[in-house]
């Protein structure tokens, strides 16, 4: 079984956000919000062996009803 090695972190496009935090909801470890409800993103990356976290920003990025989220790849080791 191969290890996944570097991390991701999710992007906010907020041209297309609305700003009503569903991905909070759906990843609260990896999204805050403001004051107005819009996303403040974790900018840490995540290791990609973090696999529950993984899976909530898929989540996440799949909630989104504007599409304005993604999840991209960091190359280097954690
Ligand atoms: S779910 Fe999408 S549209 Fe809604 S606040 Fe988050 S990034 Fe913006």
């Amino acid at each position: 079984m191969r290890r996944k090695v570097g991390g991701f972190v999710l992007r906010v496009n907020p041209i297309l956000c609305d700003g009503f935090g569903h991905c909070h909801e759906l990843a609260p470890e990896l999204v805050k919000v403001d004051e107005w409800g819009y996303p403040i993103i974790v900018t840490t990356p995540t290791p990609l062996a973090d696999l529950g976290a993984l899976e909530s920003a898929r989540y996440a990025v799949r909630g989104c009803p504007r599409q304005a989220l993604n999840i991209e790849r960091i190359a280097e080791q954690l």
